[in-house]
């Protein structure tokens, strides 16, 4: 049976079992789509590597290689990478870098393998009897001093580069974030550890810390955890076709998916519809942006000039001079006003002079109420 990953383990709750089986199978996906994020990871690995090398020709020197031969990902050969990817995963490194210098030194690991066997012995990331690997971004460990207690302790940082814009808070209580959590504990026995998200998109982390003492029985239940579904995962899986198809990246390739296309059960056909589309939109979108659209039968496919309304920067100026001009207040037009949660947050951004206090304002001038959504909503 192979080492599982954390991606791995993923696919069993995010997809189906049988994804894992595919998966056990080498059955080949389209990477595609992480061309940008595999790129941007790269580039800021060769800065951390190489920080006395510039930058800007670290980076053009990934982009060219990943460009004419391509990478391998644990050891299985990929294609290479459309230059336009390429760039944007280039720019999300190199303007991240601008803003938060990657960090180099004794005790930082860029790439950092871990892997374990069954028994939670720690081997060489390629040893045959490995069943847990991984590969964290960025490790740091840092001895820090405690001058109110005299004590020195020690910090394991876990820094995760995400190019995703919905990475944020939650993603730091995800599975994922767990399991680098249980393998660095298990590695370097540090006191805390401080679990980092770098959203290279939004440009900002994203923390939480563990207390390796306090916590212990959480950190704990976690690598519990990991041990359950490596069981799980090295028995014969059966299939649970359903909402877990929606964006399985083996849903072009496998024979349960078709089934549930084909079959007469409306909602399993409009699930199947719905995963067809969101894989083959992105394709269609791709050719047509400096394409014109595909004339199909009666129609086209593709884009279209359209018309819509958009409010031009004097606006604001008009409306308060009309507005004043019949001897309305400011106070009266601003009541007068819908705000939406976007002119709000905006709002905040500006009136406030701290992210807490932002957040603060939002929770006192917002709610949450339910709504009907309509869709395909998978279990959490
Ligand atoms: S396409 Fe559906 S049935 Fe097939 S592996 Fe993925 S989740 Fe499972």
């Amino acid at each position: 049976m192979p080492a599982y990953h954390p991606t791995t383990i993923r696919l069993h709750s995010n997809n189906c079992p049988h994804a894992v089986e595919l998966w056990k199978l080498n059955t080949p996906y389209d990477r595609s789509i992480f061309h940008t994020g595999v790129i941007a990871h790269a580039i800021l690995e060769e800065i951390g590597k190489n920080p006395d090398k510039d930058a800007r020709q670290v980076a053009d020197k990934i982009v060219e290689k990943y460009c004419s031969e391509g990478r391998a990902y644990d050891s299985i050969p990929e294609p290479p990478a459309p230059l336009a990817d390429a760039l944007e995963g280039a720019k999300l490194a190199l303007d991240w870098h601008r803003k938060f210098p990657v960090p180099f030194g004794d005790g930082i690991t860029h790439e950092h393998p871990f892997a374990f066997t069954d028994q939670w012995a720690s081997v060489d990331y390629n040893d045959k009897t490995a069943k847990f690997r991984t590969l964290l971004d960025v490790v740091e460990i840092h001895e820090e001093y405690n001058s109110d207690t005299g004590e020195t302790h020690t910090r394991a940082i876990i820094r995760d580069y995400k190019t995703s814009w919905v990475a944020t808070y939650d993603e730091l209580d995800s599975f994922q974030r767990r399991c680098q959590a249980v393998v660095v504990w298990l590695f370097y026995r540090p006191d805390f550890i401080t679990l980092e998200i770098a959203n290279l998109r939004l440009r900002c982390n994203f923390f939480k810390e563990i207390d390796c003492h306090a916590q212990q029985n959480m950190l704990q239940e976690w690598q519990d955890n990991i041990s359950t579904a490596i069981r799980t995962l090295d028995k014969q899986l059966n299939p649970n076709p359903g909402a877990g198809c929606v964006q399985c990246q083996y849903s072009p390739y496998c024979e349960y998916f078709d089934s549930m296309y084909k079959s007469d059960d409306v909602y399993r056909k409009y699930i199947a519809a719905k995963e067809i589309v969101a894989k083959l939109e992105p394709q269609i979108r791709k050719i047509h942006k400096a394409k014109p659209p595909k004339r199909i039968g009666l129609g086209l496919v593709g884009y279209a000039q359209k018309k819509r309304k958009k409010i031009l920067p004097t606006a604001q100026q008009t409306i308060l001079q009309k507005w004043t001009e019949q001897d309305g207040t400011l106070h009266e037009l601003f009541a007068s006003m819908d705000l939406s949660i976007r002119v709000v947050e905006k709002i905040a951004r500006k009136i406030t002079s701290s992210k807490k206090e932002r957040e603060q304002l939002i929770q006192q001038i917002t709610k949450e109420e339910p709504y009907s959504s309509f869709g395909i909503h998978k279990d959490k």
